[in-house]
């Protein structure tokens, strides 16, 4: 809760890897993995050559050439329409096939071969939202991590799908499961968001996490990641730093940035600590509530009465600026192509 690193996992584009398959692109944050697995690809498109090959083809040059010698060269002005038809159609079709082959059949397919990086599309999600955010207090003191689209003024959680989380408890003080359930359940009523806890996981956390992790969580993005951990394992949690907290982001072009896989770490030997002062539960829900607000699209504020301000300064719920954030990051808009 404590710096400005707490942002780490926030949107920073310079910071990620993208992966574009089937129109769909991911932002793998700091990942040196972030390939497309071109065999995956190749193996989709039927095609073991030079994909640039089966795009443009050599086709349409055959009917005017290899015709057997002896034949009369001359060409009648009827047959020659009918080739250069055939020719343009056939250009065409090679033109427009592996558009809609990667538009349509390729987002389709992909998912299902092994080694995808992206999910099958619309994995749960709904026709409209699944909760309301609450109306805005009209504050103003609240700062939107920055959106890694110019064009676009913040990104958000996809508000007609779950958001779901798990917990990986190692490390946990006293009392972990009910500030985590009640940090969650403030967060879900001032975005409107709906949260569904997934239970426990045996999944470290990690800079370079993937957003996509069928093995461990099935074909759909991979939940937030609630982690209870050490400074000696996560040195950025070094210091007073309590807690960090982030998402990851994905994108199809022509659609909005929708935030997909959060994190949050937790340092559990300051938590002990803090649990023992007289209101040591309130405060350490309070920097849950924090990186939450993080993963849901948050940045800092300079004004210490939010709970957005980088440093414990007492405050322990959200502030008015916040909820203003917090209800706009709730009202994002539904992208079901992911
Ligand atoms: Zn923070």
């Amino acid at each position: 809760m404590q710096n400005s690193d707490s942002d780490r996992w926030s949107s920073h584009p310079a910071d990620q890897a993208m992966v574009t398959v089937g129109g769909r692109t991911v932002a793998v944050r700091r990942s040196p993995s972030g390939r497309i697995p071109q065999w995956a690809i190749d193996e989709a498109l039927g095609n073991t050559d030079d994909p640039a090959l089966w795009r443009t083809g050599t086709y349409p040059g055959q009917p005017l050439s290899g015709r057997p010698v002896g034949r009369p060269r001359g060409i009648r002005p009827w047959r020659r329409w009918l080739v250069i038809g055939l020719s343009l159609a056939l250009l065409a079709g090679l033109y427009f096939t592996p558009a809609l082959f990667d538009r349509y059949v390729l987002p389709a397919i992909l998912p299902y071969l092994p080694g995808s990086p992206v999910p099958p599309s619309g994995v749960e999600a709904s026709d409209i939202p699944l909760g309301q955010a609450p109306a805005s207090t009209g504050s103003l003191a609240y700062k939107l991590q920055e959106s890694p689209d110019p064009g676009q003024p913040y990104a958000a959680y996809d508000p007609c799908r779950p958001v779901h989380y798990v917990v990986r408890p190692d490390n946990a003080p006293p009392g972990a499961d009910r500030l985590i359930e009640e940090a969650v359940a403030e967060v879900s009523a001032a975005t409107g968001l709906r949260f569904v806890y997934d239970g426990n996981t045996t999944e470290a956390p990690s800079e370079e996490r993937e957003s996509y992790q069928p093995d461990l969580y099935g074909k759909r993005w991979a939940p937030v990641l609630i982690a209870w951990s050490t400074p000696d394992k996560s040195p950025d949690l070094a210091g007073d730093v309590d807690g960090l907290g982030g998402s990851a982001y994905a994108y199809i072009p022509g659609q909005p940035y929708v935030l997909v896989a959060g994190q949050v770490e937790l340092d559990a030997p300051d938590f002990k600590e803090t649990l023992e002062w007289p209101d040591g539960h309130a405060y350490a829900r309070a920097v849950i509530m924090h990186e939450l607000a993080h993963v849901v699209g948050l940045d800092h504020v300079d004004d210490p009465t939010q709970l957005m301000y980088p440093e414990g300064t007492g405050v322990t719920t959200f502030a008015d600026g916040d909820r203003a954030g917090l209800a706009l990051l709730g009202s994002g808009p539904c992208v079901p192509q992911l």
